[in-house]
């Protein structure tokens, strides 16, 4: 695996494998590895030439100082992971090759997505997402993006980027499916945060899911958020939300005919943990 900290160099390389008419595969994270991310560079290695993963904890999608500055940083343990998945190339940018000095974020239209749920909750999350997934894009220039279900908002955020960047012929948007932990609890960098209590109360969250997806035919979404609620406000969450929209634009399921998605956001202690599931 080739280490890259320079945009240039990287580009330079993945122009030279591009002249070999191979494929890139691209996987962006925050790092702090686990399965979940592996998951994706494993896909990436089967419909790609070229694997290339960046881990950058990009500053301008923390709405929270303390939780940037408790994000947790593994280097070496992602480095060895990264090795024995094969990945090709890591990217290592400092803040300075992402944001150089004089860069001026552009404002992205995000549309309903930018007020709803993640983007009601986490003001500027999602400008801060498209900033970066944009300059690194740029950079990687992939015929393969790879993204977790995991943050089922962000992957449409994406979506919408890539479209308004006319990049949607040329960059396949590959959508992978949540990592879990035996007990149902998604995989992420945060858990390394839980203590050995909130780890134990964490899987309420998929359970929670589990349960509303149970409860769809025979009962009205609003119960169904409700009852989630307080299933897990009673197992010692503050819920930013628990809903049920529709999978394909966000907005309130009403109706239950068409895609739905259960998303849930909720906090043990300062630690804000995220889950969904498709429920049809
Ligand atoms: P992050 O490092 O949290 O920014 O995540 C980097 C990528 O890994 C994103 O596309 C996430 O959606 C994806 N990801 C994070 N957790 C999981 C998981 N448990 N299963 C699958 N993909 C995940």
């Amino acid at each position: 695996m080739i280490l890259f900290k320079q945009a240039s160099s990287l580009t330079n390389y993945l122009l030279q494998q591009k002249n070999k008419s191979g494929k890139t595969g691209f996987v962006p994270t925050m790092g702090a590895l686990h399965a979940g991310h592996l998951s994706l560079v494993t896909a990436s290695k089967q419909q790609n030439d070229i694997t290339v993963c960046s881990i950058f904890v990009n500053p301008t999608q923390f709405n929270n100082a303390d939780d940037f500055a408790k994000y947790p940083v593994t280097l070496e343990n992602d480095i060895e992971q990264l090795l024995a998945a094969g990945c090709d190339a890591l990217f290592l940018p400092s803040k300075d090759e992402i944001y150089p000095p004089g860069y001026r974020a552009k404002s992205y239209d995000l549309g309903v997505l930018e007020t709803v749920l993640e983007g009601r909750y986490r003001p500027g999350h999602f400008q801060g997402v498209c900033q970066v997934v944009d300059r690194l894009l740029e950079m990687v220039n992939p015929d393969n993006l790879y993204l977790g279900q995991k943050d089922y908002q962000q992957c449409m955020v994406i979506e919408t980027l890539i479209k308004s960047l006319h990049k949607q012929d040329s960059i396949h948007l590959n959508i992978r499916p949540t990592q879990r932990e035996d007990d149902g609890l998604a995989m992420s960098s945060r858990n390394l945060r839980l203590t050995q209590a909130q780890r134990q109360a964490a899987p309420a969250i998929y359970r929670s899911l589990l349960r509303a997806k149970e409860e769809l035919l025979a009962t009205e979404t609003e119960k169904i958020e409700k009852d989630a609620t307080a299933y897990l406000t009673d197992r010692g969450f503050a819920v930013d939300y628990f809903a049920i929209a529709d999978a394909e634009t966000l907005l309130p399921a009403g109706k239950k005919n068409g895609p739905l998605v259960a998303l849930v956001a909720a906090h043990l202690d300062n630690i804000r943990l995220i889950d969904n599931l498709r429920l049809n």
